[in-house]
């Protein structure tokens, strides 16, 4: 495996690798910028066909990690872990005890959190080994009842204000109110988003690949169910992927009907290409680290402080960014994902010039 010369290491700051031969934990952190903050990003558990597989996902990630931080308004690094397992057969208390120990081993540099592959219960096992953990915190909605600290129901929230505020955007300033937004994915995310936008008056059209959320959102919500195949086509003003990354491409952006992309699946463009040909199309983009801020946003406020009502404030300010990043690539008329990441690059560049200074 080679490091250094891997291209997404390029700007890292640091990569450290994991290993408890007892557990069986083989683990890549990697931390790629720290001049807004300590590094913060999710652990993710995944059976990598390769250790050069691995580590190109956590270099991409951790590198993410710092673009949404920073368009977040955080002030956070970006970092990402991964272990190189199966999440079904091989995750056990005993490593993910043995991950904590490595975290902790790093000495702040890095946080961790959930993602793809860990749950709460994971990230509880590490904090038994390590205080660089967040994620785990019970909290409080924005009604003050209680809940877990999985962070899936403040992603909702950020996404479903996004959608609103790109919708004003697109569409002459129309609200939700009888908007037709098709949502790909039905999990953890995207099931909340659909319960908003039903109570803010739009109308639904879902899919996924499991049958359980498609019978309750028919039931309870009034949606309209498609092929997953046939989601793209779907006669909507909104798509929005909160299943997949790498779903925009040269084959279904022609066939979408919808004016806005919005949803909370990472990397939803399959290549940064993409951003221009959705823009050549009239399609209104919102830049996918922007608008699924709202879980980094929650988890973040775990380690500074937890107050439940600046949280969601703070979240409701993604339509904020969305609104800027809209104005400036109308001006400029250049895609929304580019312009976001100009302005996420000036932002934690500027602090890195003025460490410097
Ligand atoms: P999840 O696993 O709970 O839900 C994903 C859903 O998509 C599942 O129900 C799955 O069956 C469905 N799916 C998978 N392949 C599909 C396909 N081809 N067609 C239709 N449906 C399909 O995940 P989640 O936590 O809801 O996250 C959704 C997306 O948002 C992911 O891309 C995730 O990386 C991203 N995201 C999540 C959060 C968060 O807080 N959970 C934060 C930021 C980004």
């Amino acid at each position: 495996m080679s490091v250094f010369s891997n291209f997404h290491f390029r700007d890292h700051e640091s990569v450290a690798f994991g290993y408890d031969p007892v557990s069986g934990l083989r683990a890549i952190v990697a931390v790629h910028n720290t001049s807004r903050g300590v590094a913060l990003g999710g652990c993710r558990v995944w059976p990598y066909a390769s250790e050069d597989e691995a580590l190109t996902d956590v270099l991409r990630l951790s590198r993410g990690m710092t673009y949404k931080s920073a368009m977040a308004d955080l002030p956070l690094g970006g970092g990402k872990a991964v272990i190189i397992a199966d999440p079904h057969e091989d995750k056990s208390d005993a490593m993910m005890q043995a991950m904590g120990k490595f975290v902790q081993g790093l000495g702040g540099r890095y946080i961790t959190a959930e993602d793809s592959g860990t749950n709460v219960a994971d990230l509880r096992a590490m904090a038994r080994q390590t205080r660089y953990v967040v994620g785990i915190a019970e909290k409080r909605d924005m009604h003050g009842n209680p809940r877990s600290g999985d962070p899936s129901p403040a992603t909702a929230y950020g996404v479903f204000s996004g959608i609103a505020a790109s919708v004003k955007d697109a569409l002459n300033g129309r609200d939700l109110r009888d908007i037709r937004v098709a949502i790909q994915g039905l999990g953890s995310v995207g099931w909340d988003l659909a319960r908003r936008l039903h109570e803010a008056g739009a109308r639904l059209w879902v899919t996924d690949i499991h049958s359980e959320n498609l019978v309750r959102a028919r039931q309870q919500l009034n949606a309209e169910v498609t092929e997953p195949e046939r989601i793209f086509d779907t006669d909507v003003e909104v798509f929005a992927p909160c299943a997949l990354g790498a779903i925009l491409d040269d084959e279904t952006i022609p066939r979408l009907k919808a004016r806005v992309v919005a949803g909370a699946a990472n990397n939803q463009l399959a290549e940064d290409r993409h951003g221009e040909m959705l823009r050549e199309r009239g399609i209104l983009y919102a830049p996918d680290y922007v608008i699924n801020a709202g879980g980094i946003i929650d988890v973040a406020y775990e380690w500074t402080g937890y107050d439940a009502q600046t949280v969601w404030n703070h979240i409701a300010r993604i339509a904020d960014t969305l609104r800027a990043i809209y104005a400036r690539a109308s001006r400029v008329g250049a895609p929304t994902s580019q312009v976001a990441d100009r302005m996420a690059e000036e932002r934690f560049q500027r602090r890195r010039s003025e460490e410097a200074a």
